[in-house]
Parts: structure tokens; C-alpha cells; sequence
């Protein structure tokens, strides 16, 4: 055990938070974890008291220091109001891969699926996360999926690290690279770049569609599996369910230089203030930290002491079967019994051993060497009303000139000039595509196209170059 006590940064959260964040603490306090926690205001309170962005400088700093964060849920509001602090905080100390292992209890707790083991491993911050929105024309709203390179690299390495670590034979990768070409292609093609270079562990991809329709009908084939952030958010709730209840499942959110642990699951204002809400999920994220500071020891102790009081059916409410559970635990209830299990064994269900278990290192990333760019068209995106595609075709080629000439138009993707289809419904927003006749434009060609169509009348709302990378497009094919 270590003997100086290790700072960590603590926050009780909204809703449930407060008392699962006490239960867990007081579990850790009574199984000799040598930490010093440090608690934070985050969250519901802070944004209340004005704080638009729901921490305040000194919650940073304290942060920034210890590196360690166990993080209880917080409240976020759908649709409109402030930003999702945890997405926030997940970016700012680049909290790149979030590990959710998913494990089944069975027969200790009624699941479909009693052989499930599963860790699902999710890229923490880019894809549809980066919260790069914008409303551009009366109809039309976007939001920017930004996949990179550097973050398809360290997740899928992390995967792959994590799976050799714990034994574990098989990464899957889950994409969507039958339609997102591009940025899923990139996670697909850095998937298996680096599955060859761990010949020991099996490795093998799903679209994600047929991918969750798997992990929902037979999880038990699954070891590890990596994806993108929003389908490993959706995913990793939908396993943490069929393995029993979203209570139970705790996960870490690890970067090169800080780590935050939390449960799963949100702040559940349903069950708040009640006492009834499972701690389990947060004790799990803390068995995690405890891990990844060093206290391995501590960590077995409390995992063995949680399984021993599954084994003997004391149970919160979300996993209560009557007849099968002994007792029905409020959440302090619960803490006390593992507590009182502290140094048992579980008899039937697997035993982690942490002993020997250290935090992954992993080489840092490097970015690649530049390759030759070239610009050769440009996508101009208007907001116009003004007719059909081929009004707007024949309209646009007078602006077209012999560096720059208008080739296609689309609506929502869909080519519909020149020789589009009557039947494709139209929004106000077109894409149109000008093409250089050179191998490469000259950038006030483009300035001057735009220029050209703003003083026709034209709304251009937005514009994207479109550039060959060592002669390779870096732009999608258009359909139709
Ligand atoms: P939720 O996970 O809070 O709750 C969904 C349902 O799951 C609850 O109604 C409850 O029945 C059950 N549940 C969740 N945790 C439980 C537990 N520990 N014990 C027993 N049952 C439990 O999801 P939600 O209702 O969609 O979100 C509520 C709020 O939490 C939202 O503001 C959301 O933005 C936020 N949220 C925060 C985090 C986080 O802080 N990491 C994660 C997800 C959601």
C-alpha cells in the first residue's frame, strides 16, 4: 500500500451525485485507499451562480495539480442552454480514451446475457463532440464530424495496449466507412495499420449498425471493441443495460498526462434525494483510479468485497429480483455492505487480480510529414430559393469562367445539376462545385468567384476548398 496519500480531485455533482460520491468515499475510507481528496464545485450550482461554463478557475487549478479527478454525474440540459461541462473537461485536459468494461453478474443479477464481458474502449474527443454547429440558411443546420489522425492513432493503440495488458484476445473495430468514406475511413485504415503490429491478439471490424445489433443480441462474443466517440457513448449505455442495470458500470477517461473516473450513467434526477440510487458505477470508476495510482491492493480489495456482497444478493433497487436478492439496500445501505465484506472473496463470480496492474504507457503520437497538397476546385454552399436545380445550373454557369467552372450542384448530398431528378426533394441549401482547369488554383481565383457571386445576388453561407493530397482527393465523391 503506498504510504504517502495520494491528492485527488473530487466532485459530488447534481442529482444523485452527492450520495453515491459519499458512498463511494466512504468505501474507499474503510479499505485503507491512501488519498487525499480535494472537493470542487462543478457543475448545476456553478452554472446557477453565473458561471456560464460551470467551473470556476480554482476547480481548474486544483485539476491541473493532482491529475486524478473522480468526478460524480453532473447535469446537462438537452437542446439549448449551457455546454456539457463533461464533454468541456474530457477536450481541456485531453481525456482521449474512455474505457467502459461491461461485465454480467449472472445469476447474482438477472441478465439475458450471463456470459458477457466486454470493454468497450471509446475515442473521447473529436467526431460530432467537437460541438462544431452552425445554423446556415433558413432550413439548414450542420454540425462538424472532425475525425484526425493523431486521435484515431492513440485510441486505437490504447485499445490495443489495453487488451494486451488484461489478457484479452480480440479488438473489434466499429465504424460507419460505407458512408463516411473519409473521416470513418481514416479510423478504419488506422485500425488495421496498427492490429498488424500485435500479432497476438486477434482483431476484426463491423459496420457499427450490424455491430450494436450484435452487442444487444449476443454480447458474449465481443472482447474489446474501439470506435468513434458517438457510437461508443450510445453503445457503452446500451452494454452497461443488458449486463444488468446502467448503475453498475464505471468508466475511465485517461489522457497523456491527467485521468477522470466517473460511473456511466448520468445524474438521474428521477431517483435524487432518495437514497435508493446504486453507488456501484462510481465505485467501479474509483477502482479504476485506485488502479492507475498505484494502490492495485486497495482496488482488489474493495472489487473482491462488491462481488462478495452481489454473491450474497444485497442488492439496490435497479437490480432486486424478488426471490433471488436477500435484501433491497438504499445507497449508504449498500456501501455499509461492502464494507462489511472488506477482505472476503467472492466464492462463484471471477476475482480481478490488481495487484500487479499499472497504468498503460503509451508512446506519444507524432504527426505525419506534410505530403504535397494541391488545391484544384471549391465547394460553395448558397442559400438560395430562387427556382429548380436547373434554373440555378444554367444561372451559375455565368458566373463560371475558364479557370473555375461550375461542374455540379447538389442538395443535401444528392446531385441534382446537371441531370438530377425531379422526384429529389430540395432545401434551400446548395452545394455547388467548381473544378480547376489547371493542376493547380490559384486562391484569388476563388476570392474572385465569390466575389462574382455576391455581386449577382448570390447568399454564399459557406465555402470548402478542395484539395488532392499527393494526388489523392481529399473530398467525398458525389452521389447521383
Ligand atoms: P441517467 O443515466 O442519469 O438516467 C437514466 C435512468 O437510468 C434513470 O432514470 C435511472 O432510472 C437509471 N439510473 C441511472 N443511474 C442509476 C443508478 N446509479 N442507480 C439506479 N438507477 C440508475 O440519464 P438521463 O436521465 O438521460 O440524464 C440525466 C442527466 O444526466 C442529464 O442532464 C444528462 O446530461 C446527465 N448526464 C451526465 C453524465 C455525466 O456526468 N458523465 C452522463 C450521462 C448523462
Amino acid at each position: 500500500m503506498a504510504e504517502q496519500k495520494t491528492p485527488i480531485t473530487v466532485a459530488y455533482g447534481d442529482g444523485i451525485g452527492p450520495s453515491i460520491m459519499q458512498a463511494t468515499l466512504d468505501v474507499l475510507d474503510a479499505a485503507g485507499a491512501q488519498i487525499a481528496p480535494e472537493t470542487i464545485e462543478i457543475g448545476e450550482k456553478v452554472y446557477l451562480s453565473g458561471q456560464t461554463n460551470g467551473i470556476e478557475a480554482s476547480a481548474w487549478e486544483s485539476l491541473r495539480r493532482t491529475k486524478v479527478f473522480l468526478k460524480a454525474p453532473i447535469t446537462t440540459p438537452q437542446g439549448g442552454g449551457y455546454k456539457s461541462l463533461n464533454v468541456s473537461m474530457r477536450k481541456a485536459l485531453g481525456l482521449y480514451a474512455n474505457v467502459r468494461p461491461c461485465i454480467a453478474y449472472a445469476p447474482f443479477v438477472d441478465t439475458k446475457h450471463p456470459e458477457m464481458d466486454m470493454v468497450i474502449v471509446r475515442e473521447n474527443e473529436e467526431d460530432l463532440y467537437a460541438g462544431i454547429e452552425h445554423r446556415q440558411t433558413e432550413e439548414v443546420y450542420q454540425c462538424l464530424k472532425l475525425i484526425t489522425r493523431p486521435g484515431c492513432e492513440r485510441i486505437v493503440r490504447y485499445a490495443f495496449e489495453y487488451a494486451k495488458a488484461q489478457k484479452r484476445k480480440r479488438v473489434t473495430c466499429f465504424v460507419k466507412d460505407n458512408i463516411m468514406k473519409l473521416t470513418d475511413g481514416l479510423f478504419h485504415s488506422v485500425f488495421k495499420d496498427i492490429a498488424s503490429e500485435y500479432p497476438d491478439i486477434q482483431h476484426d471490424s463491423m459496420i457499427v449498425d450490424i455491430g450494436a445489433a450484435r452487442v444487444a443480441d449476443t454480447p458474449e462474443d465481443f472482447d474489446v471493441i474501439v470506435m468513434p466517440n458517438l457510437y461508443g457513448d450510445i453503445i457503452s449505455d446500451v452494454a452497461a443495460q443488458i449486463a444488468g442495470s446502467v448503475g453498475m458500470a464505471g468508466s475511465a477517461n485517461i489522457g497523456e498526462s491527467c485521468a477522470m473516473f466517473e460511473a456511466i450513467h448520468g445524474s438521474a434526477p428521477d431517483l435524487a434525494g432518495q437514497d435508493i440510487a446504486n453507488p456501484s458505477g462510481l465505485l467501479h470508476g474509483a477502482i479504476q483510479m485506485l488502479v492507475h495510482i498505484g494502490q492495485g491492493d486497495v482496488a482488489e480489495k474493495i472489487h473482491h468485497a462488491w462481488l462478495v456482497a452481489l454473491e450474497e444478493g444485497l442488492h439496490t433497487a435497479d437490480i432486486y429480483k424478488e426471490g433471488a436478492s436477500a435484501q433491497k439496500l438504499g445507497t449508504e445501505d449498500f456501501a455499509k455492505a461492502v464494507i462489511s465484506k472488506l477482505g472476503q472473496s467472492p466464492s462463484k463470480l471471477k476475482a480481478p487480480s490488481y495487484a500487479d496492474a499499472k497504468p498503460l504507457s503509451l508512446p506519444s503520437v507524432g504527426h505525419k510529414t506534410p505530403c504535397k497538397k494541391e488545391l484544384v476546385g471549391i465547394d460553395i454552399f448558397l442559400q438560395w430559393q430562387g427556382g429548380t436545380p436547373a434554373d440555378l445550373g444554367e444561372a451559375l454557369k455565368l458566373t463560371s469562367n475558364e479557370e473555375l467552372a461550375l461542374k455540379l450542384i447538389t442538395n443535401r448530398g444528392v446531385k441534382v445539376w446537371p441531370e438530377g431528378f425531379e422526384e429529389t426533394y430540395c432545401v434551400d441549401h446548395w452545394r455547388c462545385r467548381f473544378m480547376s482547369s489547371k493542376d493547380e488554383l490559384d486562391f484569388a481565383e476563388v476570392l474572385s468567384l465569390q466575389i462574382r457571386l455576391n455581386s449577382a445576388g448570390y447568399d454564399v453561407v459557406k465555402t470548402e476548398n478542395l484539395y488532392n493530397f499527393n494526388g489523392e482527393p481529399g473530398y467525398a465523391a458525389v452521389h447521383g
